[in-house]
């Protein structure tokens, strides 16, 4: 049997037991990439697909990027790996040194893991160990939202507010209440930017504080922006106000900007674009532009200051990975960093996003499209074009866009968020403009 026969492949996919995926749908009619250069990817059958959604929102600065490409070839050449346990490598602390210039207030320390479910445990788990250290070891409970997503771990999987990611799996993490989602097409259908109205879904928080006590909540945890259910943007004032409470009650706010670090909104961070400063701040995809897995757990000056107590021989933090501040994704993250200054990404992004607004705007009144929430879509934004049917309507559309050269983010849970614009040229493809 030839290695390319269809028999050989499907034994291939056989043993591949694909990660958020329809398992036998895609092994009867598979989408394989075999190479990705700048805003494309090539098929095994040689069809150029337009990466429309960068990677997974990762690919920030683009696929194949050739510094990035040898910072990591460099490094496994020189230092492939080494343990972050009792010993170090230069080019961890080089990237926190990096990270912390560059993120927004007094963010000043960051404690590396592997991918946005792994920053999301540890942001919780660090939150525990605060409180704990401040003499206020009762604070265990967390307040997620509705509709968020926070990665597949348990603990990001508890916070986070999509049933069908929870309802296989039984037990989750206890003392989680949620906020409601700001989604509000009625009030807010098409807004251009932060919508005008729910700052009033921030109050939410107020009857779960009178509920469970100030003293027993550790941390409220949200994406400023909703990336996985459909790009919701936070109401004008929303975060403000979110802000304040926690503020009033001892409570740490949490921003996770996996999705929207980075120069995805034309600003290095969320938290920097909406002028609001989270306590501790989650980050992974667009720190290494996709090439190496890594995140990032940003806090605010003092968090980790008030572990630092005890004896010096003592651990602080009883946490970590084997692969935390891994040298190839450090030096991945590095290189990145200098081609996001060097070409001045975040500001380009702020600079196009008028054009990706009209051209998404111009899908109102299309069929099955009742909602187009976007913010800043440009090469580092995203926009969600919601269907008004539910179920595969959103899956469908996706293989659709994907057999004429597009490739889009599906969602199935909330009607069918297809479109993701990633730059010029995807805004043109997903509206079906010649793409010049
Ligand atoms: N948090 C947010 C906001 C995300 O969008 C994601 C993934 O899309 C995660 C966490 C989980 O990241 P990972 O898939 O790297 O575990």
């Amino acid at each position: 049997m030839s290695p390319s026969s269809p028999d050989s492949l499907n034994n291939t996919l056989a043993a591949n037991w694909m990660p958020f995926t329809a398992n036998r749908q895609f092994k009867a009619a598979p989408r394989l990439l075999v190479s990705a250069k700048d805003m494309h990817y090539t098929t095994d059958d040689g069809r150029q697909v337009l990466d429309g959604i960068s990677g997974m929102w990762c690919v920030n600065a683009g696929h194949g990027r050739a510094s990035i490409t040898e910072a990591i070839r460099a490094q496994a050449g020189m230092l492939d790996y080494a343990t972050a346990f009792q010993m170090g490598h230069p080019r961890a602390f080089e990237l926190a040194a990096r990270l912390t210039a560059l993120l927004p207030g007094d963010l000043d320390h960051v404690f590396f893991a592997d991918s946005g479910s792994e920053a999301v445990d540890t942001a919780l788990k660090i939150a525990l160990a605060w409180h704990a250290a401040r003499g206020e070891p009762d604070r265990t409970r967390f307040i997620g939202r509705e509709r968020a997503y926070h990665g597949s771990g348990f603990g990001g999987m508890s916070v986070g507010g999509i049933e069908a990611n929870r309802s296989q799996f039984g037990s989750r993490l206890g003392g989680i209440d949620h906020l409601p989602h700001t989604h509000d097409p009625v009030r807010n259908g098409f807004s251009r930017g932060q919508p005008a109205h729910g700052v009033e879904f921030a109050d939410a928080l107020e009857p779960l504080i009178a509920r469970h006590g100030a003293g027993a909540i550790a941390a409220v945890i949200v994406e400023p922006m909703a990336g996985s259910t459909g790009v919701l943007v936070p109401p004008k004032g929303y975060l403000e106000r979110l802000r304040a409470i926690c503020d009033a009650h001892g409570i740490l706010l949490i921003f996770d900007e996996v999705i929207t670090g980075f120069g995805r909104l034309g600003a290095s961070f969320a938290a920097e674009k909406f002028a609001v400063q989270p306590d501790m701040m989650t980050l992974a995809k667009g720190l290494t532009n996709g090439a190496v897995p890594m995140s990032a757990i940003a806090v605010r000056a003092g968090i980790y200051d008030a572990l630092m107590t005890g004896p010096v021989h003592r651990v602080e933090l009883f946490h970590g990975y084997t692969y935390s501040a891994h040298p190839l994704a450090c030096a991945a993250g590095l290189a990145t960093l200098d081609l996001y200054r060097d070409e001045g990404l975040f500001e380009r992004a702020a600079a196009r996003a008028p054009y990706f607004q009209e051209a998404l705007h111009s899908l109102k009144g299309s069929p099955h499209v009742t909602d187009i929430p976007q913010y800043r879509p440009c090469r580092c934004g995203g926009a969600g074009a919601q269907g008004r049917r539910t179920g595969n309507e959103g899956l469908r559309c996706f293989s659709r866009l994907f057999r004429r050269g597009y490739a889009g983010a599906p969602d199935r849970r909330y009607g069918g968020v297809v479109a993701t614009a990633d730059h010029k040229r995807s805004a043109d493809r997903s509206i079906g403009r010649d793409p010049s």
